[in-house]
C-alpha cells in the first residue's frame, strides 16, 4: 500500500457513514466479511456493470472502483455493449478513465465484481468473462437476481444499487468524497426517479443527505442526467408523440433507428420518453418501443398501480422491477405489442 493511500483510509470519513447496515437488509453480515476478504486478497479487480448503463449501474460501479484504487488494487471497469460508448447524459461521472472496451477486458479475471445486472444475460459481451471469473461478487438490487455469484451481495429491498455500493465502500474502510459522492446520487437519483417513487424510504433521505454533504452539485447532476438534450430530440420526440396509441389502460409509442437517423441521435438519447408518455392519466401502463443500431427492439415498460411490469417483461425474457421494467423483441412494433397486451390482459 503506497502512503498516500494509507493516508486516505486512515483519515476519518469526511462524511460520517451512517448504520453500516440499512435494518432490514437480506445481505447477511458474513457475506460482507467474505467480500472484504476476497477484495483485501486481490492486486486486481475487474468491475463490470449492465449493458446500455443507467445512473445507477455506471455510478454503483465506478463509486467502488475510485475506493478499489485508493486501497492501491488495480481496477478495470467495462460494460458489455459491442458498440462501446458512455451514454452522453452520463459522461459527467468522474472516473471514467476507469473505462476500458470489452476488448480490453480480462478473459478470466482473478476477482470480478457486477453491478445492477439481474443475469448473466445483462452484461452482454462480458458473459464470458462472468463464467470464466474466480471469484464473482454480485452486488444488486433486482428481486429477479437469482444469484449467478459465487458471493451474493442482492438486497431487493434497496432502491439503488448505490445503496450497496455505499456499505461495500464503507465497510472497506472507505470516505465519500465528491467525486464518489456524484456517482452514488447519480444512481440514487435515477433509480428513485428524484425521489419521487415509491421506493423512496428514509433509508434514502438519510443516504442522499450523506451525499450532499461531501458538496456535490445537485443541480448540475440533476441537469446533466435530465434537463439537457440535442435539439434533434425533440424533433425525435415529436415523432414519438406523433404516434402515440391509447388501447384499454396501456399508453404505447416507439422509435426507430430511421426516426434517429434523420436526426444524428444517439439511443442513449431515448430514455426519458417513457417519462413523458407514462404521465398519461388514462393508461396504468406504459411503454416505448426503442430500435436500437441493431434492429432490436428495447422495450421500456412502466407501471403506476398494481400490475407487475417484472413479471410481463420476465414472460418476455426481460426482467427489471414491479414498476419499472424491460425486455428486448427481435420481432416487428405490432407483433411484439400484442404479446404484450395479451400479458397484460392476462394480468
Ligand atoms: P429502462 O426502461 O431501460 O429504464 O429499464 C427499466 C428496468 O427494466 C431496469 O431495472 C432494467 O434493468 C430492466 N430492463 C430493461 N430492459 C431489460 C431487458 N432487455 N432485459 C432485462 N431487464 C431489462
Ligand atoms: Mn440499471
Ligand atoms: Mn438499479
Amino acid at each position: 500500500m503506497t502512503p498516500d493511500v494509507r493516508d486516505r483510509l486512515d483519515r476519518p470519513a469526511r462524511v460520517t457513514p451512517g448504520a453500516a447496515q440499512p435494518t432490514g437488509s437480506p445481505v447477511p453480515e458474513a457475506a460482507w466479511s467474505r467480500a472484504l476478504q476476497l477484495i483485501s486478497q486481490a492486486d486486481e479487480v475487474a468491475l463490470a456493470c449492465h449493458v446500455s448503463p443507467d445512473g445507477d449501474a455506471l455510478g454503483s460501479m465506478l463509486a467502488v472502483g475510485f475506493t478499489l484504487r485508493s486501497m492501491g488494487k488495480r481496477v478495470t471497469a467495462s460494460f458489455g455493449d459491442r458498440d462501446f460508448t458512455v451514454p452522453r447524459l452520463l459522461r459527467f461521472l468522474p472516473g471514467q478513465d476507469m473505462l476500458v472496451p470489452p476488448a480490453d477486458y480480462p478473459a478470466a479475471p482473478d476477482l470480478m465484481i457486477t453491478f445492477d445486472s439481474p443475469s448473466i444475460g445483462r452484461l452482454g459481451v462480458l458473459a464470458d468473462s462472468v463464467r470464466r471469473a474466480r471469484e464473482l461478487i454480485v452486488v444488486d438490487h433486482h428481486p429477479s437476481n437469482d444469484g449467478f455469484g459465487t458471493l451474493d451481495l442482492i438486497d431487493p429491498s434497496s432502491a439503488a444499487t448505490a445503496m450497496l455500493a455505499e456499505q461495500l465502500i464503507y465497510r472497506l474502510g472507505g470516505a465519500l468524497d465528491r467525486d464518489i459522492a456524484t456517482c452514488l446520487y447519480a444512481g440514487l437519483v435515477t433509480d428513485t426517479g428524484s425521489f419521487k417513487y415509491s421506493s423512496t424510504t428514509p433509508a434514502v433521505h438519510q443516504m442522499a443527505a450523506r451525499l450532499v454533504a461531501t458538496g456535490l452539485r445537485t443541480e448540475e447532476i440533476a441537469r446533466e442526467l435530465w434537463d439537457r438534450s440535442p435539439f434533434g430530440y425533440l424533433k425525435v420526440l415529436g415523432a414519438a408523440l406523433e404516434r402515440v396509441r391509447l388501447d384499454d389502460g396501456l399508453v404505447w409509442t416507439y422509435v426507430t433507428r430511421v426516426d434517429r437517423a434523420a436526426h444524428g441521435l444517439p439511443y442513449s438519447e431515448l430514455e426519458g420518453i417513457i417519462d413523458i408518455v407514462r404521465r398519461t392519466d388514462e393508461a396504468r401502463v406504459a411503454a416505448v418501443l426503442k430500435e436500437d443500431d441493431q434492429g432490436a427492439w428495447q422495450v421500456s415498460t412502466r407501471s403506476k398501480g398494481h400490475v407487475d411490469v417484472a413479471a410481463i417483461c420476465a414472460a418476455l425474457g426481460g426482467g427489471g422491477h414491479h414498476s419499472a421494467a424491460g425486455f428486448t423483441s427481435h420481432e416487428g412494433v405490432e407483433e411484439t405489442m400484442a404479446k404484450f397486451q395479451e400479458l397484460l390482459r392476462e394480468a
